[in-house]
């Protein structure tokens, strides 16, 4: 144990905590927002509509996670989209003394970062209310020490003032989570689960059919930290524990923060522990100058976003740990070039195995799970504990399987899967937050690995725990071209990694791949799908963005390519009216199109090609829209309001994002044909 620990004495939390404060009700109306910021308190129930699905780009847009310390307590739900209207203005929260915040199903949904509820806890807010609040986001509260519940008789209790039991919060949560929350926060259990004053009950699991994720769980199962023992026989779902990681990795948006925590709690000499096994990558906000207005560059925003990279290579450096960077600036202007790799791109092509257990600080960590890996999101107080206990606290989850059966049309893709998925009333009514999602059935097995990844990656906006699948054949070919190994050395790793016949899930939901045609999401969430036939009237196009994460692999590549290709043999190109981009995840994907002839036939259609980074897909590069009519169309996976600017963002497949390039208008690509041009104008 580092010796500073040793010092330190966690006490639990008073059995009743005093919460008073005001509440603020984030309703769908801006008027009665903008009251309450003026200090009107408003009835309840009253027939308030409260805003379900508040992103954590709501809470914290990501300009302002550019900050990493208490600062952010200045601007909770800045992005907070009330109809058309932004209603909360800059310190609003935090000078109206409230010490609650209300709001409709799925609290918190979107990325992980847990700079939006560390700025919810900076501008007062100690306790989270809303019909359900999804995983990543409640356990980030949980850590940090701001108290959740769903339980709306509370806001009464709060408002007079009355001692609530802290019972009230632990109720039916499991002996780690109970623990997190008595203690006030992770980082303060754990200090005490290594000095022997908290201990972790042992798993009382007994033999059972098993999930392919529960038996990766069971390998990695922490069974007693300080002697190093690892390893059960079974786990069911509510079990809780601590489980070992193979990999942790973060990037520039988290490392910072995390580095601060660590130096605060551990110590600024301190090291982390077993730092081969940890990364960091600079992948977010590399083009991020080049896509800020002047507006926020006056503002200092810029340079205060630059304090991250700076942060991170100075952790980096004094750790010992790997860092995925930047590559070299151009000219004189030092011009940013782009990143080495976005983060998950690069853990599932170079370090993610079968069998692993990977956390990373991002939502899409999930995306390695296509090589069955259980790969999952957490927040930076969990990312800076397991810099120490090399650890992570886990409650095991129920499992949903999606079974994808028969034979998919050729221009239907896995994204074309992931948004029917999405608008499954099971997906679009909450239940799946949380859960482990299996995708199965033949139509999933005659997917390449990259398409794999595009489902386990988009098990983020399903809002569950991770995405998986099982691993196979497809996946030793993938390990032995990408990486070079020796296919007689991964198929061992396969052993064991299936699920079991008579495994355990909540929900089973079966898909006919045939029935399946090129579908579209509408702006504002990816649950909006429809299929592109029914979307009535044209709609023009201005901006085609092809990249990110989820759609900048190999195999995007080469659907990118294929609509290209079609169109050059046409004569045809980008169509005028329309910007293109087509972004990649990685150098080694970079590589690639250079060896297909990609780059000069993007070049010959008129579609720019960027290096690798985050880019728009999270308003920080070429692609972004400027203005409330901007129309793009784009593969990435997400479109919650203000994701990419301003602009109305519709999510659709690689092909059908190159093909609307092409057209002008959105569009579905039929092999060997490409739609005449709308009217330029
Ligand atoms: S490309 Fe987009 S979704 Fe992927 S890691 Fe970057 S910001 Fe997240």
């Amino acid at each position: 144990m580092h010796s500073r620990l040793e010092s330190l004495s966690p006490k639990k939390r008073p059995d009743h905590v005093n919460l008073s404060g005001r509440v603020l009700f984030l309703t769908k109306d801006a008027e009665l927002v903008r009251r309450q910021l003026a200090g009107e308190d408003l009835p309840f129930p009253d027939d308030l509509e409260l805003r379900d699905d508040i992103s954590t780009d709501e809470i914290t847009p990501a300009y302002i996670c550019y900050y990493y310390d208490a600062r952010l307590g200045e601007f909770p739900y800045l992005g907070l989209k009330c109809g058309d209207e932004l209603p909360v203005t800059r310190g609003s929260v935090k000078a109206g003394g409230f010490a609650c915040s209300v709001s409709g199903k799925r609290r918190g949904k979107g990325s992980s970062r847990e700079q939006s509820p560390y700025a919810e806890m900076c501008a007062g807010i100690r306790l989270v209310i809303a019909e359900s609040i999804e995983r990543i986001y409640c356990e980030n509260c949980q850590n940090l020490g701001v108290l959740t519940s769903t339980d709306f008789s509370l806001i009464e209790r709060v408002r007079s003032g009355e001692e609530i039991p802290l019972s009230v919060f632990t109720e039916g949560a499991g002996d780690i989570t109970r623990g997190v929350i008595e203690y006030g926060g992770l980082f303060q259990y754990n200090v005490a689960r290594l000095q022997g004053s908290a201990t972790v009950p042992a798993v009382a699991t007994g033999p059972r059919p098993m999930t392919l994720a529960e038996k990766i769980f069971v390998r990695h199962w922490v069974v007693d930290l300080s002697r190093d023992q690892v390893g059960v026989s079974h786990v069911r779902a509510g079990d809780e524990g601590f489980v070992r990681t193979d990999i942790r990795f973060s990037h520039e948006y988290v490392t910072p923060m995390a580095a601060i925590f660590w130096e605060q709690h551990v110590g600024a000499d301190a090291k982390i522990v077993d730092p081969e096994s940890v990364l960091f990558f600079r992948d977010h906000l590399t083009f991020l100058e080049l896509a800020m207005t002047d507006e926020r560059k006056a503002d200092g925003l810029l340079d205060v976003a630059l304090e991250l990279k700076a942060k991170q290579e100075e952790f980096a450096e004094k750790q010992g740990v790997k860092l995925y960077g930047e590559l070299p600036r151009i000219g004189r202007n030092e011009v940013p070039r782009g990143s080495e790799a976005i983060c998950h791109s690069k853990i599932l092509e170079q370090y993610a195995l079968p069998g692993h257990l990977i956390i990373g600080s991002d939502s899409h960590t999930p995306h390695a799970g296509a090589i069955g890996c259980v790969a999952f999101g957490v927040g930076t107080t969990a990312i800076f504990n397991s810099w120490l206990t090399k650890d992570v606290r886990i409650r095991v989850p129920p499992s949903l399987l999606i079974r994808i059966s028969g034979k998919r049309p050729q221009q239907v893709t896995a994204k074309d899967f992931m948004l029917q998925i999405l608008r499954h009333p099971y997906v679009r009514n909450g239940h799946a937050i949380g859960k482990i999602v299996e995708y199965a059935g033949e139509a999933v097995k005659e997917l390449s690995v990259d398409e794999r990844a595009t489902m386990t990656n988009m098990a983020a906006e399903v809002g569950a725990f991770t995405g998986i699948v099982a691993p196979d054949e497809k996946v030793v070919d993938f390990l032995a071209r990408e990486r070079g190994l020796d296919p007689d050395e991964v198929r061992p790793l396969l052993a064991g990694l299936y699920s079991d016949e008579e495994a355990d899930y909540e929900e089973v939901i079966d898909i006919d791949a045939d029935s399946l045609r090129p579908m579209v999401a509408l702006p504002g969430d990816p649950g909006n799908g429809m299929f592109i036939h029914e979307l009535g009237d044209r709609v023009k196009v201005d901006v085609a963005y092809a990249g990110s994460c989820t759609a900048g692999k190999k195999s995007d590549m080469d659907m990118y390519a294929l609509v290209f290709q079609d169109a050059a043999r046409a004569g045809r190109r980008v169509h005028l009216d329309v910007e293109c981009f087509i972004q990649c995840g990685s150098q080694e994907v970079k590589r690639y199109c250079e060896e297909k002839g990609y780059l000069d036939l993007f070049a010959r259609v008129g579609a720019q090609f960027i290096e690798p980074s985050c880019g728009a897909c999270i308003n920080a590069g070429p692609g972004v829209s400027y203005d409330t009519e901007t129309v793009t169309i784009s593969a990435i996976n997400r479109n919650f309001p203000g994701r990419s600017g301003p602009g109305q963002l519709y999510l659709a497949s690689p092909y059908t994002t190159a093909a609307s390039a092409i057209a002008g208008y959105i569009t579905q690509w039929t092999p060997g044909q490409i739609p005449d041009p709308i009217e330029a104008g």
